[in-house]
């Protein structure tokens, strides 16, 4: 059996066409899946033996809701979905004045190993597919009623340790039989895989690729984060600096503020030091006290922030949602998987 939601309007027309059907009928199937159909029955204007094939050579997934939460602060809305082989993943919807942002998970797990981040904890069961990480976005709109705008991979796992299947789930989400989410509105996040970078600065895509920098020194950042022993910070920004030279595109880099870690002037001198000659961006967010986790929230945010300015590095200090739901990636799946341990 086939997973016909990863496939490619170009891949189901050639296999419709190996099925002896017409050209269109790829693009039909291609639409009703992208609606969130359920059943190969549901596709009504399809003659009812075509129906029956596919059912026998093709699956459609469609994970179910384990737990839904919605955060009475803002409407943050954070889904905990049961996927196929009983796997759990999660996905925020995160309304903004500008839209809806979808926070969309591309791994089961993660083993990127970063100290202070909870989806990383119990390491890296599999990757997803292209047709679950598009089913985040289709089922998350479906049932919450609001439309989606924009998509971020910032949920659990490394976009770039399963890049493959991401690349296909923005072609599909990018398609105009789909649901159409332009480029320029989705952001990818990478703790720092190099070869990612480059890989990703060929393609010369429109998308805004986001960094996880969380420190400038090699010696801080291999303190919290155990990919820097791979790509060192300068190797990094030294990809980061091609990137730019090849797609033009401005780097939002992300740096969470943990205290006496990463929080020093020292430090903000440092990153506004190795920014230079692009136009990046720093967001600068509050830590999420991870319970597993011995790293604490900093209180320098603003000072840091207006360091980085002085420097003429444009700063923000990242708005928290969801803080009463656990909507930080990683926490309810955590504590999922704590309750089935108990159980
Ligand atoms: N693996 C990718 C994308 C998923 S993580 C990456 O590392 O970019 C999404 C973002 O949340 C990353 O910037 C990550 O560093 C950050 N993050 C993880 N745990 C956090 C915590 N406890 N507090 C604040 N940010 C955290």
């Amino acid at each position: 059996m086939t997973d016909i939601k990863s496939m490619t309007p170009a891949e189901l027309t050639d296999a419709l066409r190996a099925l002896g059907e017409a050209a269109y009928r790829g693009k039909q199937v291609f639409s009703w899946l992208h609606r969130g159909v359920t059943s190969f029955d549901a596709m009504s204007d399809l003659p009812k033996p075509l129906r029956g094939k596919l059912a026998e050579r093709f699956y459609i997934t469609a994970p179910n809701i384990a737990r839904k939460q919605v955060s009475k602060l803002d409407g943050t809305i954070k889904y905990l979905w049961e996927l196929r082989d009983g796997n759990c993943i999660e996905t925020v919807l995160m309304s903004y004045h500008h839209g809806n942002t979808v926070c969309v998970s591309t791994q089961v797990g993660c083993r990127m190993g970063c100290k202070f981040c909870a989806s990383t904890v119990a390491g890296k069961v599999r990757d997803l597919a292209p047709s679950e990480m598009l089913d985040q976005v289709l089922f998350t709109k479906l049932d919450s009623g609001r439309e989606v705008s924009n998509i971020v991979l910032m949920g659990i796992g490394e976009p770039m340790d399963n890049l493959d299947n991401v690349l296909r789930f923005l072609e599909l989400v990018n398609s105009p039989d789909g649901l159409n989410i332009g480029m320029r509105h989705v952001s990818l996040s990478t703790c720092g895989v190099v070869p990612g970078i480059d890989r990703l600065a060929e393609l010369g895509l429109q998308l805004t690729l986001s960094v996880s920098l969380h420190a400038p020194d090699s010696a801080a950042r291999s303190r919290i984060m155990p990919v820097n022993n791979a790509y060192d910070v300068d190797e990094l920004f030294a990809a980061c600096h091609r990137y730019f030279e090849k797609t033009g595109r401005r780097i939002s880099f992300e740096y969470a503020m943990i205290d006496g870690v990463n929080d020093s002037d020292a430090q903000a001198d440092l990153l506004a030091r190795k920014i230079r000659g692009m136009p990046g961006h720093v967001n600068l967010i509050p830590l999420n006290d991870v319970v597993e986790s011995e790293f604490k929230p900093s209180r320098r945010a603003a000072a840091f922030q207006k360091r980085l300015e002085a420097h003429g590095i444009t700063a923000t200090v990242r708005r928290s949602l969801g803080g009463d739901i656990d909507a930080s990636c990683g926490q309810l799946r955590r504590k999922a998987m704590e309750g089935r341990e108990e159980a």
